[in-house]
């Protein structure tokens, strides 16, 4: 039997380990199973593998603690930062437990976002004195004087500095940084600290300037990476066990690359080119603008037997033409109804998901009833709703005609509770149904335990399930607002 990609042999001394998370350490005695010896009797000790997956990693004594705020995007960037600079010798603390470095990679696309990025950055600086705080990300882009000018803050990193995290950080910190970095370390991501599913950036800015928006400031314009480096990291977290793995960029439906071969024209032949070329069981698309649902990525989507996931979060923003106008998004309600119901015809059982901005500059009565008829109408299985948040520096902060907070709230209730109606309704008709469900991280004191399907879908899980990241069979047996129940089918 040859140990997988990355993994080594040993030597036996009668001691057979398999290591559950590569870099961590953590293991469990485990019998071969019969036939998976050389002659299939049952081993005897001088025949135990010992399999041992060790990112070649330089002396570990550094510890480093990294935090995300916002999108997958900046969660993926996180994972790719952290693989980075586990070459220079630093391992991932364990949760509470005291680190040497702190990343905390920021957020800004609302002023909640903004306090939120403060205080974790002030909790960081405080609790831990001795150890150094880098601030990266969205919030450093847009205001590095405040986010910079907190106290215990050592260094900033910008989006566009992420990628070079690991020249910065050792001219910066030199004590830290106090060795070269272990060439025969990859830098490839191969864990997804704490998740079951893999996020994976295609793409990276954007182009379209919406006014409420403060995205494209701090992220620049739309950059796609070639299609050769996402086929071949898909096949990287396939290697190392994936079978989910979401694609993610600010305007992922704009995917396009006409500058390296493969060439890809948009988002569809690049989904179809990961699927001709690697082995991933399903992708997930996360966020894409209706405009970009186009005919040929509901095809790519019909015709791939379930490897694409039956789930689309399409933000609408709002139900009003006339609003959407103003927020200079490009389309209007009909065409979002069209490009919706294409994509839940083309597939049994898809889930549609919407962000939603109540509150907007000019917003009557009437606008907001555009957008609370089509949110009741069903098409839509649930929202995440925004209160509308003034970005200084977006046209939309400019405008006259702003909505009091009163009404804000009220119509953010309002929206948010035909969402839950709509979601217990798609829950409701789970019932029955075969899905396959990834089982979410384990944590430690909650007895619940949820799994994701392909559609989106919470399913609660009986806790023996041994989760991990494999796909489990389930039928739902039963629904209540927030989650289906699951029995594992074999
Ligand atoms: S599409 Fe609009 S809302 Fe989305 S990131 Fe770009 S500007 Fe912002």
């Amino acid at each position: 039997m040859n140990p997988p990609e990355g993994w080594g042999t040993v030597p036996s001394r009668n001691l057979s380990y398999e290591f559950d998370e590569p870099n961590r350490g953590v293991g469990h005695r485990k019998p071969i199973p019969k036939g998976e010896g050389q002659s299939g009797k049952e081993s005897s000790p001088s025949r135990i593998h010992i399999w041992l997956y060790s990112r070649p990693m330089a002396e570990t004594t550094k510890k480093i603690a990294l935090q995300t705020l916002g999108c997958r995007l900046n969660q993926y960037e996180t994972e790719k930062m952290a693989a980075e600079l586990y070459p220079f010798g630093f391992r991932r603390a364990e949760p509470g437990e005291k680190a040497d470095l702190y990343i905390i990679n920021t957020c800004t696309v609302t002023h909640r976002a903004d306090s939120d990025c403060r205080q974790m950055v002030k909790k960081a600086a405080r609790e831990n004195p001795n150890g150094k705080v880098v601030v990266a990300g969205c919030y450093v882009d847009n205001d590095p004087a405040l986010i910079g000018g907190i106290s215990g803050v050592h260094v900033l990193i910008k989006n566009k500095e992420k990628e070079r995290i690991a020249s910065i950080l050792p001219s910066q910190l030199p004590d830290l940084f106090d060795r070269e970095p272990d060439s025969s370390c990859s830098t490839n991501i191969t864990d997804f600290h704490g998740h079951n599913r893999a996020w994976l950036k295609v793409s990276d800015g954007c182009n379209q300037w919406c006014s409420f928006c403060i995205i494209p400031t701090v992220r620049g314009r739309l950059r796609n990476r070639p299609v050769n480096d996402i086929v071949s990291e898909v096949s990287s977290l396939v290697a190392n066990g994936y079978n989910e793995i979401v694609l993610t960029g600010v305007h992922l439906g704009h995917y396009k690359n006409r500058q390296t071969e493969p060439q890809a024209k948009n988002l569809a032949s690049l989904c179809r080119m990961i699927l001709d070329r690697t082995e991933v069981k399903r992708i997930r698309l996360s966020s894409i603008e209706p405009q970009t649902v186009r005919e040929e990525l509901v095809q790519v989507y019909a015709e791939s037997a379930g490897r694409i996931c039956r789930h689309m979060h399409i933000p609408l923003q709002s139900g009003s033409s006339r609003i959407l106008k103003l927020m200079q998004r490009p389309y209007d309600q009909n065409t979002y109804i069209k490009r919706v119901t294409a994509v839940k015809e083309a597939q049994p059982n898809t889930i549609v998901g919407a962000d939603v901005i109540v509150g907007f500059p000019g917003e009557t009565d009437a606008d907001f009833g555009q957008t609370k008829r089509l949110a009741e109408s069903g098409l839509i299985d649930y929202l995440h709703v925004f209160s509308y948040s003034d970005r200084p520096g977006t046209p939309a902060s400019q405008m006259s005609d702003k909505i009091s907070p009163e009404v804000i709230k009220e119509r953010n209730a309002i929206l948010s509770e035909i969402s839950e109606r709509n979601r217990a309704k798609a829950h409701l008709r789970q019932v029955g149904e075969r899905l396959e469900v990834i089982a979410e991280h384990r944590k430690p004191h909650d007895r619940e335990f949820f799994g994701v399907a392909d559609n989106f879908i919470k399913v609660k899980l009986s806790w023996e399930i041994d989760g991990g990241k494999r796909l489990i069979p389930i039928r739902v047996t039963a629904a209540c607002d927030e989650f289906v129940v699951g029995m594992v089918e074999n």
